[in-house]
Formats: C-alpha cells, sequence, structure tokens
C-alpha cells in the first residue's frame, strides 16, 4: 500500500450524455454513456429478445483521478455522472442522508454508476471515499463538505428527479432550482 496522502486532480475528461433506454420487451431500464453531441431521443436498437429505445438524454460527464504528488491513476470506467438528489421523495434514503447531515454543512453527490436490464452496476466504497476526498480537497471543509453516496440508496430511479452534474463549474452545493423527472 502506498503511504501517498492522495491529492486529486480531474484527468481525462469527457463530456457527454447519459442515455436512458428502455426495453417495450421485458420492461427493463438500461443506461449508457455516450460523446455524442446531440442523441436522438426515440432511437431504437434490438439486442437478442429486447428492443431499446432511447427514452432519456442527461448532459453529463466523466473522469478518472490522478494523485498529483505520487500519479496513482484510478480509473472511474464505472461512473456514468454525479447527481444531486435531495427532496425528489419524502422517504428517499438519499433525502434522509442529506437531512441527517445538513447540521454538519454536509452536502450529498449521488455517483451513478451503469445500468443494464434494471441491474445495477455498484461503484465501490473505495472509489466513493475517493471521489469525497477528491471534493473535500478542493474547498474549505471548515465551512463546509462534501459526500459522495451511491445510486444504490434510490430505490425507484423512475421517480428521481435528480439533477446531473453536467461541468466542473456545477459542483456548487447549492440545491438546483428547476426540478424535472429524469426520465
Ligand atoms: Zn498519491
Ligand atoms: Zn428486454
Ligand atoms: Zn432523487
Amino acid at each position: 500500500m502506498s503511504a501517498c496522502q492522495h491529492r486529486w486532480e480531474m484527468t481525462s475528461i469527457q463530456f457527454g450524455f447519459v442515455v436512458f433506454e428502455k426495453c417495450f420487451h421485458c420492461n427493463g431500464l438500461g443506461t449508457y454513456f455516450t460523446a455524442e453531441d446531440n442523441p436522438i431521443l426515440g432511437d431504437k436498437y434490438r439486442d437478442g429478445d429486447c428492443f431499446w429505445s432511447r427514452v432519456e438524454n442527461a448532459q453529463s460527464f466523466r473522469f478518472d483521478l490522478e494523485c498529483i504528488k505520487c500519479g496513482h491513476l484510478e480509473k472511474f470506467d464505472d461512473l456514468m455522472g454525479l447527481m444531486h438528489c435531495t427532496g425528489c421523495l419524502p422517504d428517499c434514503e438519499v433525502e434522509i442522508q442529506q437531512a441527517g447531515l445538513e447540521a454538519e454543512r454536509t452536502w450529498i453527490l449521488v455517483a451513478f454508476g451503469f445500468l443494464h436490464k434494471d441491474q445495477r452496476k455498484l461503484i465501490s466504497q473505495y472509489k466513493l471515499d475517493i471521489l469525497t476526498d477528491y471534493f473535500n480537497q478542493r474547498r474549505d471543509t471548515s465551512r463546509s463538505r462534501m459526500k459522495i453516496i451511491s445510486f444504490d440508496l434510490i430505490k425507484d430511479l423512475s421517480m428521481c428527479r435528480g439533477d446531473f452534474i453536467h461541468d466542473v463549474g456545477m459542483l456548487s452545493p447549492e440545491p438546483p432550482t428547476e426540478r424535472k423527472p429524469l426520465f
């Protein structure tokens, strides 16, 4: 194990869209990331018994993190994007955690992994902790902190009205003013 107190920088930043797709055969929900300029909604393709159709796009970006001190590279292939998800649903676990952390001025961001036929590909706690470190290294933590949690805490993704963060400048902890359903 390295003794380095890693100091993370974003690298390999890729802007694009999270595409939500739905299968009208098995009713499954899937996601993928595309760097296309403007993914077309309604686009369909067949995969075995499944007929996937694009139902929603959300602007997002992906990145890896690299330590500027020791050069260690942590790949985030499994990260589809980061999302503000607070107050969408009264009993949402994300909202419950946020309410509990508010007194400590800690703000939550949700790390979104990929979905395939409703199966969620989870991001490891190890990687969530690295993301949390990254964001806290960039702010005055005596004023406020960030905590990155897994999208697994959102029970019903189809009910979530979270906002994907689509550029680095949006990483302020202020809640978004406008909410619309994800898909
Ligand atoms: Zn390091
Ligand atoms: Zn299907
Ligand atoms: Zn939500």
